[in-house]
């Protein structure tokens, strides 16, 4: 079966005064239909950049997209498209909620017609029937009293109605693909979880794939099936959610699992921070990204990059770029966190 999404060899560079700053590369991946996929990893590792590239929304220049990068959508090449031909799929077939709502809210726009609107520039509706739907778009989401809500404005909404609000705004065009990049970041725990819970049931009755942006694994365990852990620009591990938790294959994926609370028994397990800082992307090491700050590393390590190795031998999705995977290399234990 043909991806709804595949990302093959997606490479992108920033230039700068100061020289030019890889900000992702050899990044590929799919998503297919009906899937949850989340992209885990700290501030500057790419994230935003890739679903950025998926959005179009990469300024060129300072932004280059490398030649041999591929965005295939539904079988269309995403990065071959003209801006007309891209603004007639966002919002349409793909579209994304963001952490802040308030950036992509119109502050003096009601929030029902703001719903309304992308119903309409999205031949949805006729302007007759837009208001109903929006209404049952903002009772889809959960806000009560979705009729004197659809009046208001988002300043009269709490964060966390603003991103259902902004999550109605996404879903009513019924996209294939939502990207949700650090949606419930700005919310508090419990609202989060609500958010969280949302979008998951919403998954549910639409099937539409989401991409997930998250820092954090424990909205990775409640929430996605796949996971993309990417570091410096780069994807070291992939796999699914199980595959990840139980066996990780890299040290730095071992490094967030340590740092992650114990979601399932909500523990008060001691947070182990990930010592050092990401490589600098103007001049980002030749061998593994990881090696200054893994207590690991070897020689082979510093000058070579790691390939794509399988963690779990038959597990074909499930694969690290680690030397520690490879034969050769000396075990090292590791224990496994049980989801
Ligand atoms: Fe550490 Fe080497 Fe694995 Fe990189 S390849 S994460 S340096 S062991
Ligand atoms: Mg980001």
């Amino acid at each position: 079966m043909d991806h709804l999404l595949q990302v093959k060899n997606l490479e992108v560079n920033f230039k700068t005064y100061g020289g030019e700053v890889k900000a992702v590369r050899d990044v590929s991946f799919h998503v297919d239909k009906g899937e949850i996929v989340a992209i885990v990893g700290e501030s500057g590792s790419g994230k935003s950049v890739t679903v950025q590239s998926i959005m179009g929304l990469i300024p060129t220049p300072p932004g280059i997209i490398g030649k041999n990068s591929s965005i295939e959508f539904q079988g269309q090449e995403l990065l071959k498209m003209s801006k007309r031909q891209m603004q007639k799929i966002k919002g349409s077939k793909i579209s994304m909620v963001f952490q802040d709502p308030m950036t992509s809210l119109n502050p003096t726009m009601r929030v029902g017609k703001q719903i309304e609107e992308s119903l309409i520039v999205h031949g949805r509706a006729s302007k007759a029937e837009a208001k109903k739907q929006a209404i049952e778009m903002i009772r889809l989401v959960g806000i009560p009293n979705p009729e004197s809500r659809y009046n208001q404005y988002p300043h009269e909404f709490s964060g966390g109605m603003r991103q259902r609000a902004m999550i109605a705004i996404a879903l009513a065009c019924s996209p294939e693909l939502l990207i949700a990049d650090e949606p419930t970041t700005a919310l508090d725990v419990t609202i989060q979880a609500q958010v969280l819970e949302l979008m998951k049931s919403l998954q549910e009755k639409t099937n539409t794939s989401i991409i997930l942006i998250t820092h954090d694994l424990g909205v990775v365990a409640e929430t996605a099936e796949r996971v993309i852990v990417m570091y410096a620009g780069m994807m070291i591990e992939e796999g699914t959610v199980e595959e990840i938790f139980a066996k990780p294959g890299h040290p730095y994926t071992w490094g967030l699992l340590e740092s992650t609370p114990d979601v399932t028994t909500a523990d008060k397990k001691r947070l182990v921070p990930i010592e050092g800082a990401p490589p600098d992307l103007f001049a980002p090491p030749k061998g593994c990204p990881f090696a200054p700050r893994c207590r690991y590393a070897m020689d082979v390590c510093i000058d070579h990059m790691p390939p794509s190795f399988e963690v779990i031998e038959g597990h074909k999705g499930h694969t690290a770029k680690c030397w520690l995977n490879d034969e050769r290399a000396p075990k090292v234990a590791h224990e496994p966190i049980v989801v």
